[in-house]
């Protein structure tokens, strides 16, 4: 088989580069190592940014997403028994974000490829980019006991932190970056009104908590848990006491709590690798890089990716330039270390840290009670929430 980009990954930004490359009659394939039904099963990020909204709606997926989804337009953040509300959209003159889960956004994307058939070859085991160095890359993969191979012009490495994108670039090729963040966040999904219209981000002597949600009468609830902890440790019970305990009292007391449906432990991690583009095989989305969730970046950087590599995309087959994928890395890079470094703060601002003492609560605190009363500190959280223009 032939195609000009073979995606390797059904995540969010293989099945928005498959969209947007379809859309301009360029051909793909998509290979993803898991079935369709666990892709669809993954619980993950929630937020988008207006860019990744946008890119939806240019891959002509956006319909769904703005009936159901939920724009908001600032978020609080909690801490020494208040909270304060962000008013995203008069710091950002007018921007805000959608609450839209990963996993609609994933069905939204599949069921358009499925629509317009587009190739996807799920469980797809041991995917190979080869010669990527060259000008005849390819891919191979095993199924149903053969191997074959797909030739291609360039590989999109699309698969995610664990994928083979990555692990097929030479040591000495690629330099990498990474903080492992002592502690995880423990979720629970529940079919529960959400405790607030908008999202909560709570600093707490016992640990951070975020109040989410999914939709008006689905609520994502996160407490910090440290990385040793067993979920069977954790009933329902067990979960809402704490969590109510790190809240202000009035939300405490307002919360409507009952069954979890989904409950998991993710560890937190920060990890970038330089560069991006080896040859013609391009990192993308988490392949490439790792964010904490506090700032709700990740799923949003890999749209930026996507956007990036697309636009050299199209300037490589509509104007016969080169210039944009050559730029793609660097281009990529950029936003993507200030969205690391917000994460990171966001993360390091809220959580309390193992080793961390009284004082260390009071820095946090006098910092939250600062950027709270400061218009221009205000302002630098606001504009980093919603997304830094690509
Ligand atoms: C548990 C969890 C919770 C998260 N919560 C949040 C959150 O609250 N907010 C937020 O912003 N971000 C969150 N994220 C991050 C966000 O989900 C990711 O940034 C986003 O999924 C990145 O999309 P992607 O397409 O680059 O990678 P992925 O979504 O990881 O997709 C990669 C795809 O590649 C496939 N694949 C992997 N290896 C191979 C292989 N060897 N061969 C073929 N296919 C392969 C996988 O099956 C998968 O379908 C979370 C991530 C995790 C893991």
């Amino acid at each position: 088989m032939r195609v000009q980009v073979a995606i390797i990954g059904s995540g969010p930004s293989g099945l928005l580069l498959g969209q947007l490359l379809g859309n301009a009659g360029i051909e793909t394939v998509i290979l993803d190592r898991s079935s369709k039904a666990h892709i669809l099963s993954r619980v993950r990020a929630g937020v988008l940014e207006e860019g990744t909204v946008g890119l939806m709606e240019k891959a002509g997926v956006g319909r769904r997403m703005r009936a159901e989804g939920l724009p908001h337009d600032g978020f609080s953040l909690a801490f020494d028994g208040r909270d304060h509300r962000i008013d995203l959209f008069d710091l950002t003159g007018g921007k805000r974000v959608m609450v839209y889960g990963q996993t609609e956004l994933t069905r939204d994307l599949i069921e358009q490829r499925e629509a317009d058939s587009r190739l996807t070859i799920y469980e797809a085991a041991n995917v190979t980019p080869h010669d990527f160095d060259g000008a005849a890359p390819f891919v191979t993969y095993e199924k149903d006991g053969l191997t074959h191979r797909i030739d291609c012009d360039f590989i999109a490495g699309c698969d995610g932190f664990h994928g083979a994108s990555r692990k097929a670039v030479p040591e000495t090729a690629i330099r990498t970056f990474e903080k492992v963040y002592p502690f995880g966040w423990l979720g629970i999904l529940a079919e529960v009104p959400p405790v607030s219209e908008e999202l909560i981000y709570a600093n707490h002597p016992r640990g951070f908590a975020l109040c989410s949600m999914r939709s008006q009468t689905r609520s994502r609830y996160y407490i910090q848990a440290a990385l040793d902890e067993k979920i069977e440790a954790w009933s329902d019970t067990r979960f809402w006491d704490e969590l109510r305990r790190r809240l202000p009292a009035h939300h405490a007391e307002a919360m409507v709590t009952g069954p979890s449906f989904e409950k998991s432990i993710a560890p937190l991690r920060s990890f970038v690798a330089e560069p991006m583009r080896f040859g013609r095989l391009f990192l993308v989305g988490d392949a490439a890089h790792i964010v904490p969730p506090t700032g709700a970046k990740g799923l949003n950087l890999a749209a930026s990716d996507v956007h990036y590599l697309f636009s050299g995309l199209m300037e490589h087959y509509q104007d016969r330039s080169n210039a944009g994928i050559d730029a793609y890395s660097a281009r990529a890079l950029a936003r993507v270390w200030k969205a690391v470094r917000f994460s990171w703060w966001m993360t390091t601002m809220l959580h309390r840290f193992p080793e961390a003492s009284d004082f260390d609560q009071k820095i946090q605190e006098a910092e939250l009670d600062y950027l709270t009363h400061s218009c221009a500190a205000e302002t630098v959280l606001a504009e980093n929430y919603v997304g830094l223009p690509y």
